[in-house]
């Protein structure tokens, strides 16, 4: 995308349809969204310009997204949550027991979404990892994934984590109650936050209409923090989306038989040897498959 796509007013937090806007020179003004057919979200770059005798702005126009971070909503619809990021952490810890397929299931979203990903292990100040985890772990750090490990609680590795969101607009993903508000709040607190992120964080706009917010953090980075976004379920489109998910079957995947191989039962298959050769992690692979087939049952309708 041309960089002059990228510039115009960013959206910073989203209240239903009224949203903190951040002009181009640093200034930040609250603002309404033009007519029904658009909905901004956090990280959208918009046209928008000011009221007459008022103080709102209005916003007329979404400039094209890089990507957008998606689910389907309770009436099977697609809903947008936040676009534009760069960086996707998935945080797993334990307690809750880890549940690595829903990690897959959003690092597959990361891949699709075109940005890095990081796995992030929280909650060290319980105990440490277990030999499974840190297999788990060194399985993603060998397909390419930074993995991290820290304690939201103890403070531990967090200048590792706000490192990694360096200049990243992020988002943090995860299983509830694994520490994301945690982690979160701990970034954020040590940068100034803008006005709209302030009133939120301070309560005053703790109300329900609150969708989202874009939290400052240090080192010119920022997060996004939604409700929506926490415990959603990413949508993949098809089987081809799954198979660009996990990066480590498309690069084994180029040397099956069948140029449309699935990696299931064909034969000649380069991805079935690399499990059997132990080059793929066989617990990816079953997340696969199982990503695979709810990606069939969702797109035939049968879900
Ligand atoms: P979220 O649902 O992923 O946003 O998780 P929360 O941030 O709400 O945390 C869930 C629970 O785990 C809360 O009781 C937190 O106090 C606790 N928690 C979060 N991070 C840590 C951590 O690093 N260590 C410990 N011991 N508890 C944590
Ligand atoms: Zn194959």
């Amino acid at each position: 995308m041309p960089l002059r796509d990228r510039h115009g007013p960013l959206v910073v937090a989203t209240f239903s349809r009224r949203m903190a806007l951040r002009l181009e020179d640093g200034e930040q003004v609250t603002a309404r969204v033009k007519g029904k057919r658009i909905q901004p979200v956090c990280g959208d770059h918009v046209e928008a310009e000011p009221i007459a005798n008022e103080p709102e702005w209005l916003i007329t126009a979404i400039l094209p997204r890089s990507n957008e971070l998606c689910r389907p909503n309770t009436r099977g619809k697609i809903e947008v949550l936040a676009a534009n990021l760069s960086f996707l952490a998935v945080v797993a810890a334990d307690p809750p027991v880890p549940d690595w397929f829903i990690v897959d299931r959003y690092l597959c979203a990361a891949e699709l979404m075109g940005v890095s990903a990081a796995v992030v292990f929280n909650k060290t100040d319980l105990a440490e990892p277990g030999d499974v985890t840190k297999d788990t772990l060194r399985d993603y750090e060998r397909i390419g994934y930074r993995t991290l490990l820290c304690s939201a609680k103890a403070g531990s590795n967090l200048d590792v984590l706000q490192n990694l969101f360096a200049n990243q607009t992020a988002i943090i993903v995860g299983q509830s109650g694994v520490g994301k508000s945690s982690l979160i709040n701990r970034l954020a607190e040590s940068a100034d936050q803008p006005t709209a992120a302030v009133s939120k964080r301070s309560g005053e706009g703790r109300h329900t209409t609150v969708n989202s917010v874009m939290l400052a953090l240090p080192n010119g980075g920022a997060v996004i923090d939604s409700p929506g976004v926490r415990d959603y379920a990413p949508s993949t489109g098809d089987a081809q989306d799954v198979i660009r998910g996990f990066p480590e079957i498309g690069k084994y995947g180029a040397d099956c038989k069948f140029s449309d191989c699935r990696h299931l039962r064909e034969p000649n298959c380069a991805v079935k040897a690399a499990i059997e050769a132990g080059e793929i992690s066989a617990r990816r692979y079953e997340s696969y498959k199982r990503l695979l087939a709810l990606t069939k049952k969702l797109t035939e309708g049968r879900y």
